[in-house]
C-alpha cells in the first residue's frame, strides 16, 4: 500500500491499475469508481490496523479491454506494472507506471474514429487577446492553436470536438468541486463547465459530444508565457518564436501551445516527436460555424443520433482514404472565406470531374494507400509494427502515380499539391530492403527482416538454418541405423528437439538414446549428438531475433527520422483524395460549379437539397429557384406545415456551405457571395430531436445572431417564436426580422408557418414574400413543394390536420372556431402594417388577417408620429387623455 500511495501521489487524476499477481487491482476512490463504471465487485481488503481497503480487480489478460471501455468513458488510467522479476526480487517487487492512457493521447487504433480526428485541446485563461486554445490530433501530429474571443470558444469547440481537455489547475475549482477520494469522477463530471466563457445557463457544449470529455487540469506554471515558449523551443530545438510564426503579442497561443506540449510529455515522454509546428489560425481564416448550425444543418452529425445518412457529409464522403475523410470533415468545418482559395479549389475539383479517366486513376492509387498521418503517429511514437512499415512502403509506391497527376494538371492547386509530392524515395528504398515481403504482425514471431539486408544476420540464419536441416537429416540417418521405419524427428517447446519411438520399437532403441519424456504409447529420446545440434540452433535463434531486434529499430528510427516528410505526403494525398471525391460527387450527383463572388446577391436556380433528395426516388425532389439581393434580401417564407419551408430553407445553407469548401453545388446554377457567416436557428418546438430545448435557449441563439451577423452574414430562421404563445412569438419574429432588416443588413431566409408575417414582406423594402405552394383538392391540400413568389394566404393548419387523420367532428368544429376567431380580428380594425415606419399610409390588405389588430397602434408610435412644438397645450391633453384610454382597452384585449 506504501507503493501504491506513492504512485497515486504522482497520479492523481487517473485510476490507477496496480499489478498484484495475476490481477490489476485499483483501491480506494479508483476502486469505486472502477466498480461502478465496469461493473467490477467491489471488495475489501483488511490493511493491518488501518480501517479496510476497499478495492476492484481486473484479470491481468482482460486489462485492455477495461481500459478501452475507461478511455471511451472519457476517464484516465495509470497502469502501475511490477518492473522486477518477482522470483529474484529481494522483498517486495519493485512496480513503476509503465503508461498512461487518455482519451485525449491515445495511439490504439481500437480506440480512435479511422475517419474522425481526436483532439486533445489546452485552452488558457481568457485575457485581452482571448482565449489561447491549442489543438493536437496525437495519433496524427497535426497541431494548431488560435486566439478565441470567449463568445466563439463554444463553436470552436464543438467543431473540434476533443476528447480532452487541459486547463490550468486554477480553474478546477470553477470547474467542480474535487472529491479528493474520487479524483477522477469529478475531473469528468467538470466536463464543459469550467470552460472559460461557456455560456452560462445554457446546456454544456460538450457533454452531449458523443464521448464524454475528460478535464485535465495541471499547474498554472506550465502555462505561464516564459515556461511555455521555452517547452516549444525545447520541443523543435529552435532558437526563437519566430520560425512559426508566433508574434510578440501572441502570449495566449504560445501559453497554450506549450502547455499542451509539456503535458503530451509528460504522458508519452519521448513520444511526440512526430508533433508538426504548431499552425497559427488567425482570425478569419476559416468561417466560424456556430454549434447550432452544425447541429441544424446536420453537417456530420444527425439530428436524431442514428440516423447516420441524414448528414451532409453522408452524401459528399467519396474519399476512399481515412486520411481524406478526416480531411473532408475538417474542411466542412472550416469552410474557406477567401474567394481565391475556394476558386482555386474549384478549379482542381472542376478539371478533376473533366478528365474522368485521371480521376479513377487517381481513386485507385488513393485507395492503395494506408493512413499515412497515422501511421506517423505511431512511427513517432516507436509503436509501428513490421507490417505497417510494408504498408508504408506500398503506399509511397503510389506517389508517383498522384506526382504524375500534379504534373500534368492544369489547376495550380493540383499542381502545387501532387505535382511537387516528394516521392520519399530514400525511406521506400530503405523499407523494401529491409522488411520482408511476407514480415508478420510482431517482431516476436521472426521473419522481419528481408533476406540481403544484414550480411550479419544472412550469416546467423544460415548456420540456424543449416543446424535444423542437419536435425531434419537425422531423421533419415537414425531409421537406417536403428531400423525403425517409424523413428520421428519433432520439436516442442518445453523439451526441444527429441527422436521419437513408438511401444512396439522399444526394444531396438540404442544405447546412446537418452530419454526425455514418455507419453501414452511412445517415448522420446535424445542423443549427445541431437543435444549438440540444438544448441547451435538455440543459440543461432536467440542471435536471429536479437539482431532482427537490432535492425528492425534502427530501420523504424531512421523512418521517425524522415517522419515529417512522410506525414506532408500524407496531406497533401488526404487533400487530394477530398478533391477527387468531390470531383466524384460532383458527376454523381449532378452538382454544378458555382458562380462564387465577392458581391451582395445570391442566384439558385432548380437548387436541390443535397441530402433529403438522396432519400427519396430518383427525380422525385422538386428543385427550387431562390435569388436574394437588396431589394429582398430577406425572404419570409410561408406555407403550412410539412409544405417544404424547412427544406428550402437548409437547402440554401447547405449550398452555401457546399460552395465554401470548393464542392460543386446541387443546382442547375448558382451564383452566390462569399458569407462570412452562416447562422441557423430552429425554433424551439421544431427542434424535437433535442427534446431538452427550450424556449429560452432559442432565444440565446437569435440574440447571438443579432450580435455576431453582418451584411455578409447568412441567416436562416426556421420557425423562431414558436415556444412561446402566438401573440409573443409572431411579436418576437417580427422585431427580429425588423432588426435585421434595419441594423444588420444581411441575407435573410425567415421559414414560418405564421402567414401574418406576410405583412412583413410588403412593408420593409428589403423583404419580400415567397410561399411553398399548396393546391387545395376539395378539402384536401395538396404539397406541390414549389417555392413562388408572395405570401401564403392562410395556414392550412386545419387541411393539414385532416390529412394527418384527426376525426371528421374535430376538424369541423376547429373550422368552426377558425371562421369565428377571423371573423372577430378581421373586423379589429388596424392591423401592424397600418402604424410600421415603412409604409404608414397604407392599408394592409383587405383579406389579411392580423392578430395584432386589438394591439395595435402602439403608444410609441403614436408619440412618434406627433410633434409637440406644433401642439397647443389643450391638444397635449387630449392626447394624453386617449393614449389613457386606450391603454385600458389594450390590458382587455
Ligand atoms: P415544413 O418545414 O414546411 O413543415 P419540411 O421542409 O419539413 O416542411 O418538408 C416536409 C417534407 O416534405 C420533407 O420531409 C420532404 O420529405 C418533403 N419535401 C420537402 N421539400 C421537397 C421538395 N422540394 N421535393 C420533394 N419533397 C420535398
Ligand atoms: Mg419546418
Amino acid at each position: 500500500m506504501r507503493q501504491w500511495r506513492e504512485v497515486k501521489s504522482h497520479h492523481r487524476d487517473a485510476l490507477v491499475f496496480f499489478r498484484v499477481g495475476d490481477f490489476y487491482e485499483l483501491f480506494y476512490g479508483d476502486a469505486e469508481v472502477g466498480s461502478r463504471l465496469l461493473g467490477l465487485t467491489l471488495t475489501s481488503r483488511n490493511n493491518g490496523a488501518a480501517a479496510r481497503v476497499p478495492l476492484a480487480g481486473v484479470p491481468a489478460r482482460a486489462l485492455d479491454e477495461y481500459v478501452a471501455r475507461l478511455i471511451k468513458l472519457g476517464q484516465k488510467v495509470a497502469i502501475c506494472d511490477q518492473i522486477e522479476d518477482a522470483a529474484e526480487a529481494k522483498g517486495i517487487v519493485r512496480r513503476a507506471v509503465t503508461e498512461t492512457v487518455t482519451p485525449g493521447t491515445v495511439l490504439q487504433d481500437t480506440l480512435l474514429a479511422a475517419t474522425r480526428n481526436n483532439f486533445v485541446v489546452a485552452l488558457t485563461e481568457a485575457t485581452e487577446e482571448g482565449v489561447g486554445m491549442a489543438t493536437l490530433d496525437l495519433s496524427t501530429g497535426e497541431f494548431s492553436v488560435q486566439a478565441v474571443p470567449p463568445d466563439e470558444l463554444r463553436a470552436e469547440l464543438s467543431r473540434s470536438d476533443p476528447t480532452e481537455l487541459l486547463l490550468p489547475g486554477s480553474l478546477e475549482g470553477v470547474a467542480a468541486s474535487v472529491d479528493a477520494a474520487r479524483p477522477a469522477e469529478a475531473t469528468r463530471k467538470g466536463a464543459g463547465k469550467g470552460v472559460p466563457g461557456s455560456a452560462e445557463g445554457s446546456e454544456s457544449s460538450l457533454g452531449d459530444a458523443s464521448t464524454d470529455v475528460l478535464c485535465t487540469y495541471r499547474d498554472d506554471w506550465i502555462f505561464g508565457y516564459e515556461a511555455a515558449a521555452e517547452e516549444i523551443k525545447r520541443h523543435y530545438g529552435v532558437q526563437g518564436l519566430g520560425a512559426f510564426g508566433f508574434q510578440r503579442d501572441d502570449r495566449a497561443i504560445v501559453s497554450a501551445a506549450g502547455a499542451l506540449l509539456s503535458y503530451v510529455g509528460e504522458i508519452r515522454p519521448g513520444g511526440a516527436e512526430h508533433v508538426r509546428p504548431p499552425r497559427i489560425l488567425r482570425r478569419g481564416s476559416a468561417m466560424l460555424l456556430d454549434e447550432m448550425t452544425c447541429r441544424n444543418l446536420e453537417l456530420v452529425e444527425p439530428l436524431r443520433a442514428g440516423e447516420e445518412g441524414g448528414t451532409l457529409i453522408s452524401v459528399i464522403d467519396e474519399t476512399v482514404t481515412a486520411m481524406g475523410a478526416r480531411a473532408l470533415r475538417r474542411s466542412l468545418l472550416h469552410p474557406l472565406v477567401d474567394p481565391e482559395a475556394i476558386w482555386s479549389r474549384q478549379d482542381a475539383v472542376e478539371e478533376l470531374l473533366d478528365k474522368p479517366d485521371v480521376r479513377r486513376r487517381l481513386r485507385e492509387a488513393l485507395s492503395r494507400m494506408t493512413d499515412l498521418e497515422r501511421l506517423a503517429g505511431k512511427v513517432g511514437a516507436g509503436r509501428v509494427s513490421p507490417r505497417e512499415l510494408l504498408g508504408l512502403g506500398r503506399t509511397l509506391a503510389e506517389l508517383p502515380t498522384l506526382r504524375a497527376v500534379g504534373e500534368s494538371a492544369d489547376s495550380a492547386l493540383l499542381q502545387s499539391l501532387v505535382g511537387e509530392i516528394d516521392l520519399l524515395e530514400d525511406v521506400l528504398g530503405l523499407v523494401e530492403a529491409a522488411i520482408s515481403p511476407d514480415a508478420p504482425g510482431g517482431l516476436q514471431e521472426g521473419g522481419v527482416i528481408r533476406a540481403g539486408y544484414s550480411a550479419a544476420l544472412d550469416e546467423v540464419r544460415a548456420t540456424r538454418d543449416g543446424a535444423r536441416d542437419f536435425i531434419a537429416a537425422l531423421q533419415t540417418r537414425e531409421r537406417a541405423r536403428t531400423g525403425i521405419a517409424s523413428l520421428k524427428v519433432g520439436f516442442n517447446r518445453v523439451f526441444g528437439y527429441y527422436l521419437e519411438i513408438t511401444k512396439p520399437n522399444l526394444d531396438r532403441v540404442p544405447d546412446d538414446y537418452v530419454r526425455r519424456q514418455t507419453l501414452a504409447n511412445a517415448e522420446r529420446y535424445f542423443t549427445p549428438e541431437l543435444k549438440e545440434w540444438e544448441e547451435r540452433v538455440f543459440e543461432a535463434e536467440d542471435g536471429v531475433e536479437r539482431l532482427e531486434a537490432e535492425l528492425f529499430k534502427e530501420v523504424r528510427g531512421r523512418v521517425a527520422d524522415e517522419v515529417a516528410r512522410v506525414q506532408d505526403a500524407g496531406r497533401r494525398a488526404a487533400r487530394l483524395d477530398v478533391l477527387t471525391a468531390l470531383a466524384h460527387v460532383a458527376e454523381r450527383r449532378q452538382y454544378v460549379r458555382p458562380e462564387l463572388h465577392t458581391g451582395f446577391d445570391v442566384e439558385i436556380v432548380a437548387g436541390r437539397h443535397p441530402v433529403v433528395e438522396t432519400m427519396m426516388p430518383a427525380e422525385s425532389f422538386i428543385p427550387n429557384d431562390l435569388s436574394l439581393d437588396d431589394g429582398g434580401r430577406i425572404v419570409i417564407l410561408t406555407g403550412p406545415n410539412m409544405a417544404g419551408k424547412s427544406t428550402v430553407l437548409r437547402q440554401v445553407g447547405l449550398i452555401h456551405l457546399m460552395a465554401q469548401i470548393g464542392s460543386f453545388v446541387p443546382a442547375s446554377r448558382a451564383s452566390l457571395p462569399v458569407c462570412d457567416r452562416i447562422f441557423t436557428r430552429v425554433g424551439a418546438s421544431d427542434n424535437l430531436a433535442r427534446g431538452e430545448s427550450t424556449f429560452m435557449v432559442e432565444m440565446n441563439e437569435t440574440a447571438s445572431i443579432i450580435h455576431g451577423a453582418t451584411a455578409r452574414s447568412l441567416v436562416l430562421l426556421d420557425e423562431i417564436g414558436r415556444g412561446t404563445s402566438t401573440y409573443d412569438g409572431v411579436s418576437i419574429a417580427w422585431a427580429v426580422t425588423e432588426h435585421l432588416h434595419e441594423t444588420v443588413g444581411c441575407k435573410t431566409v425567415f421559414a414560418t408557418h405564421y402567414h401574418e408575417l406576410t405583412q412583413l414582406g410588403d412593408l420593409l423594402p428589403g423583404a419580400k414574400n415567397m410561399n411553398v405552394l399548396v393546391r387545395e383538392v376539395g378539402e384536401q391540400v395538396v404539397f406541390l413543394r414549389r417555392l413562388e413568389s408572395g405570401g401564403a394566404d392562410r395556414s392550412y393548419g386545419i387541411q393539414v390536420a385532416r390529412l394527418a387523420g384527426l376525426p371528421a367532428d374535430v376538424i369541423a368544429r376547429a373550422t368552426e372556431l377558425l371562421t369565428e376567431l377571423e371573423g372577430t380580428h378581421s373586423s379589429g380594425g388596424q392591423g401592424l402594417g397600418r402604424s410600421g415606419a415603412y409604409r404608414p399610409t397604407s392599408e394592409p390588405p383587405p383579406d389579411q388577417l392580423s392578430l395584432f389588430a386589438p394591439a395595435e397602434p402602439s403608444i410609441a408610435t403614436r408619440l412618434r408620429g406627433i410633434d409637440p412644438e406644433e401642439m397647443t397645450p389643450r391638444q397635449a391633453l387630449e392626447l394624453l387623455f386617449e393614449l389613457k384610454a386606450e391603454s385600458g382597452t389594450r390590458d382587455v384585449g
